[in-house]
């Protein structure tokens, strides 16, 4: 059981009023709230041991380096990678799947075949699209069906031995459906096609094991599970990380340097170009540890009574209509009211102090799927309450009064 008036505590941000009324944030889909532990983590980097990494022989740059590689251990534990080498700091999701993506130029031929799903991020689309674009390679996409999981036979069909790589998210960013990965994984793999997943929305929720999923890549964000902005991991098996070029030049990601020729360092430097954001990887490794401590068994049974109460109290509302209903899903909700447009609930429970996520998502495919501009999106986390839920839950009845 957590005590979740102490979790909140650790998380000053949430005492406070926005408009006049006390803050209900419902938008940890975008980004999570940050404790304590985590701020005072940042500052006392700066104030104690700020120097760049990997470089310095003197005392600051050693301590900066342990703290950086002590932090890329306990990624490596979190996630059950098998080396440390195999876990890439990066900016975000975005930048891991870019970098994948990219290298994936040097392998695939034209005719060879990418697959996506229609529940992706547009920041697991548009890389691939302009992968297919560089190489002339084909790109194919897993349908959903109307409650928005998707369509397994059809992803079977899809599968040839021209398929090279298949990259699906964990969870669904718009809908919070959780995929069957761990079939879509083995199914890539028995056709040779190397997987990616994009966990973006799962690490905040649940601790993915890479050895278990046997997931070729599992990129994820910091900043959605506690940790600071502009921080994020890429793993990648190291087999498949040797077999990539590097994704960017620079500091950092070589071994020797002349005009007629550059080779380049070993893993996981090959693909560390320039100073990275060295307090945010430091800080990300704290962020781990706050989440371990609460225990994503306890976050995961109560972001679910969550879910199932939004559930229930939002099928109150007449004329509600829910997106992503299937069995499987995290503690994510995406509505829309009949006859009125998404951003004007938003703008009017905001007014009110909550937080929603209003528009497409970044998901354009999916809304157009359900023909719709957008939804409105709840997204709960362990430090939420059911009584923040009935306040959302009247305030969006008041739209809809307001509104009709
Ligand atoms: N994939 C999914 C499923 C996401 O939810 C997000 C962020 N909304 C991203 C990728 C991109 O993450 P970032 O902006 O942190 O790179």
């Amino acid at each position: 059981m957590l005590d979740i008036q102490k979790i909140r505590a650790d998380f000053p941000i949430l005492s406070q009023t926005v408009n006049g009324k006390p803050l209900v944030y419902f938008d940890n889909g975008a980004t999570s709230q940050k404790p304590q532990v985590v701020i005072d983590a940042e500052v006392k980097y700066y104030n104690e041991i700020n120097a760049n990494i990997h470089r310095g022989v003197h005392t600051l740059s050693q301590l900066a380096t342990d703290a950086y590689e002590v932090s890329r251990g306990k990624v490596k534990e979190h996630i059950n990678a098998k080396h440390a080498h195999e876990v890439l700091f990066t900016s975000g999701t975005t930048h891991g799947i870019n970098l994948v993506s990219n290298g994936f130029a040097s392998i695939l031929k034209p005719g060879d075949e990418v697959v996506v799903s229609s529940l992706e991020h547009h920041s697991n689309i548009v890389p691939w699209q302009m992968l297919c674009e560089k190489t002339g390679a084909i790109l194919k996409v897993i349908p959903i069906n109307d409650n928005g999981e998707l369509i397994i036979e059809e992803f079977d069909k899809l599968l040839s031995e021209k398929t090279k790589i298949v990259t699906v998210n964990h969870i669904s960013n718009a809908l919070g459906i959780i995929n069957p990965i761990k079939y879509i994984i083995d199914k890539a793999h028995a056709v040779g096609a190397a997987v990616l997943i994009d966990g973006a929305q799962a690490v905040p929720h649940l601790k993915p094991d890479v050895q278990e999923l046997d997931c070729d890549f599992y990129a994820f964000s910091g900043h959605k599970m506690c940790g600071p902005t502009g921080t994020g991991i890429l793993y990648g098996k190291e087999e498949w990380l040797n077999k990539l070029p590097p994704y960017q030049g620079g500091g950092e990601m070589i071994k020797e340097v002349t005009f007629e020729k550059t080779t380049y360092a070993d893993l996981p430097h090959k693909f560390e170009a320039g100073t990275p954001n060295i307090a945010g990887g430091i800080v990300l490794g704290t962020a781990i540890d706050y989440l371990n401590s609460v225990g994503f068994e306890n976050i995961q049974a109560y972001e679910h009574e969550l879910l199932e109460h939004a559930t229930k109290r939002l099928s109150e509302i007449e004329g509600i209509r829910i997106y992503g209903t299937g069995k499987n899903k995290a503690s994510v909700i995406s509505f829309n009211i009949d006859g009125i447009h998404p951003y004007d609930v938003g703008s009017i429970v905001d007014k009110l102090g909550i937080a929603v996520r209003t528009g497409h998502h970044c998901a354009q495919p999916i809304m157009n799927f359900f023909c719709i501009p957008g939804t409105i999106r709840a997204s709960f986390s362990f430090y939420n309450t059911k009584e923040e839920i009935d306040t959302m839950v009247d305030a969006v009845k008041k739209a809809q009064t307001m509104l009709s």
